[in-house]
C-alpha cells in the first residue's frame, strides 16, 4: 500500500465528471457557504427534503458531479470556544469513510473554513485526517487482506499544498507501520530493515549498529535493558542512526532520540494482570522520528541538519534479565541504580542522548529532543495528549511554546509541563552508592510528577545537565512523551497516529 497521495485541483471543472475523479466530499460548517453554485444547489435542495443534510454525514446522488456522488460532511460546533480544528478532522474522517464504503477510489476533498483563527489550517488538517482514517495495518496488507482502497485524494484548493501534505503523509505512514506492527514482524532487526528499505536511495544517511559487543560498550544502559533478549538472536537490539543534511550553509541542527522498545514485558518487574497487551506499541517514539526523517527526505528543506538515533530493544524477561538495585554506568559516565525494570525507556534514551550531546557540541545552533511512549502518568494526567518537558535552555528559548503553536494549528495539540526541583529530588539514590536512581518502584500512573521527573533523569544520565543556562555551552533539550497520543481508539489495538510528526515537521520548516 502506497501512502495516500494528495493532488492539487485548482480547476473547478474537475468537480464535474471526466477527469478520473469519482466523488466529491465537502467538509463544511455551512451549506450556504459552498463556493461552487451547482454543488451548493445540490446540497440545499437535499437539505430542503431531509433534515439530516448538514447535520450528519450524507451521500447525495449528484448527476453531473464527479462520480455522481456528493458527500456532505458537516462540521458542527464551530461556535464552541472549547473546540479546535479537530472538529474538521472528525468531519473529514466521516466523509472519507463514507466515500470509501461507497466504492469511490479517487475523491476530491473540498473544505470550507469557518472564519476563525483556530481553523486557519482546516483544509490541511482535513486532508491529513482522511489519510489517517484510510491507513490499514501492515500485517493485514502483507496478508493480502486489504481490498482496493483510496490512494489519491484531490484537494480543491487555490494554494499549492499537495506536495507538502503527501510528504507529511508518507512520513506518517512509515511511523504508523513501525509503531503499529506486532513484535515479531517488527522486531528490532526487522525494524532496522524496514528503515533501510524506506530510506534506500533517499537523502537520508542510515547506519545500523548490530554488533552486540559494540552496543554493550557504547550503549550500556540500553544494553542492560536488552540483556534478557541476548539469548534469542532474532530479538537482538539495534541502534539505527539517521541523518539529513540540507543544501546550503547549515544554520540549525536538530537532534532526536527515539525510544523503540519493540515489546515491553516490564522485564523482571513484569507487567501483570493483563497490563502487557498493546506493549508492541512502545516503539512509537522511534517510529515517529523515522517518520519525520522520511518527510524531510521528500521535502528536502535547506540550511538544516537533522540527526537521529533510534534505540530498538526488546525488554524481555529471562534468567539474564537486568533487575532492580543493579548499578549500571551510562555512556555519559553517570552511575545509574535501576529502580524499576519497567522504567526502561529512559535508560534507552539516556545513552542515545549522550551520543547526541557529543555531536551537538560542534553543531550550529543545536536543539535536542527525545520522543517516547514513556509513562502511564502522562496518560493519567492529560488523556490522549502529548506532553513536552523542556530543560531550562529550551524553556528560555521558547522551544516548547513554538512547537505548541504549530501543534495547535495542525490539530495535534500538545501540553507543556514544567521541570521542577522536586523532580531532581526524586532521582537521588538514597544509599548514596550511585549517582542517580532511575525511578521509584511503582507504576508511574500513581506516582506524583510521574511524567515530569523522568526528564530530570534524562538530563543527569545523559550528561545534558551540565549544559544548562549558565554553562559554557548551553544546550536546549525537550523531552516529548507520546504515551497518550501515539495510538487512537482501542487502548491496545487502536490505530497509531504518528504523533508528533506533523507538529515537529512544521516547527522545523517554520524555523
Ligand atoms: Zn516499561
Amino acid at each position: 500500500m502506497k501512502s495516500v497521495n494528495f493532488v492539487d485541483v485548482k480547476d473547478e471543472s474537475a468537480i464535474f465528471d471526466g477527469q478520473g475523479w469519482d466523488a466529491l466530499i465537502v467538509v463544511t460548517h455551512t451549506l450556504k457557504g459552498i463556493p461552487v453554485d451547482e454543488v451548493r444547489l445540490f446540497a440545499e435542495h437535499a437539505a430542503s427534503v431531509d433534515n439530516r443534510v448538514g447535520q450528519s454525514t450524507c451521500l447525495l446522488l449528484a448527476p453531473g458531479l464527479a462520480g455522481g456522488k456528493l458527500i456532505i460532511a458537516p462540521v458542527l460546533q464551530v461556535d464552541d470556544d472549547y473546540q479546535d480544528v479537530r472538529i474538521y478532522s472528525d468531519a473529514a474522517k466521516a466523509g472519507i469513510n463514507m466515500a470509501q464504503a461507497s466504492g469511490a477510489l479517487k475523491p476530491i476533498l473540498m473544505v470550507i473554513e469557518a472564519n476563525d483563527e483556530r481553523f486557519q489550517l482546516a483544509d490541511n488538517v482535513s486532508a491529513l485526517a482522511c489519510a489517517q482514517a484510510l491507513w490499514q495495518p501492515l500485517e493485514k496488507r502483507e496478508a493480502g487482506k486489504v481490498p482496493e482502497s483510496i490512494v489519491e485524494i484531490g484537494l480543491f484548493t487555490s494554494n499549492k499544498r499537495g506536495h507538502k501534505l503527501s510528504a507529511i503523509e508518507a512520513g506518517r505512514q512509515l511511523a504508523r507501520d513501525l509503531c503499529g506492527t506486532e513484535p515479531e514482524r517488527m522486531s528490532a532487526i526487522r525494524f532496522s530493515y524496514y528503515c533501510q528499505a524506506a530510506f534506500e536511495g533517499s537523502a537520508i544517511g542510515i547506519e545500523v549498529i548490530d554488533n552486540i559487543d559494540l552496543l554493550i560498550h557504547d550503549y550500556p544502559l540500553l544494553s542492560a535493558v536488552a540483556r534478557a533478549s541476548f539469548a534469542v538472536p532474532r530479538h537482538h537490539p539495534r541502534v539505527v542512526k539517521l541523518e539529513y543534511c540540507g543544501e546550503g550553509e547549515i544554520t540549525r541542527t536538530f537532534l532526536f532520540a527515539g525510544k523503540g522498545v519493540i515489546y515491553d514485558t516490564g522485564g523482571a518487574d513484569i507487567k501483570v494482570a493483563g497490563g502487557m497487551a498493546g506493549m508492541s506499541r512502545d516503539k512509537g517514539g522511534a517510529a515517529a522520528v523515522a517518520g519525520l526523517m522520511k518527510t524531510l527526505s521528500l521535502l528536502q528543506p535547506k540550511g538544516i541538519r537533522v540527526i537521529a538515533q533510534l534505540g530498538l530493544v526488546r525488554n524481555s524477561i529471562g534468567s539474564d534479565a537486568f533487575v532492580t538495585d543493579e548499578i549500571v554506568t551510562s555512556h555519559a559516565d553517570c552511575r545509574v541504580r535501576i529502580g524499576n525494570t519497567d522504567a526502561e525507556g529512559r535508560l534507552v534514551l539516556a545513552d542515545l542522548l549522550s551520543h547526541l550531546r557529543i555531536q551537538a557540541k560542534s553543531a550550529p545552533h543545536p536543539q535536542l529532543y527525545s520522543v517516547a511512549t514513556l509513562t502511564g502518568h502522562v496518560v493519567r494526567c492529560y488523556g490522549g495528549y502529548t506532553a513536552m518537558v523542556e530543560n531550562s535552555v529550551a524553556k528560555h528559548a521558547k522551544v516548547g511554546v513554538h512547537i505548541q503553536q504549530q501543534a495547535q494549528k495542525w490539530g495535534e495539540p500538545i501540553e507543556r509541563s514544567s521541570l521542577r526541583r522536586e523532580d531532581f529530588n526524586k532521582i537521588i539514590d538514597p544509599s548514596g552508592a550511585a549517582d542517580v536512581l532511575s525511578s521509584n518502584n511503582g507504576p508511574s500512573a500513581i506516582t506524583a510528577r510521574g511524567h515530569q521527573y523522568p526528564a530530570a533523569f534524562l538530563l543527569k544520565a545523559s550528561g545534558l545537565f551540565d549544559h544548562g543556562l549558565h554553562a559554557d555551552l548551553p544546550l536546549p533539550f525537550t523531552h516529548i512523551d507520546i504515551a497518550g497520543s501515539a495510538v487512537e481508539g482501542h487502548p491496545h489495538y487502536g490505530s497509531p497516529t504518528a504523533a508528533p510528526v506533523v507538529s515537529l515537521i512544521n516547527y522545523i520548516l517554520e524555523g
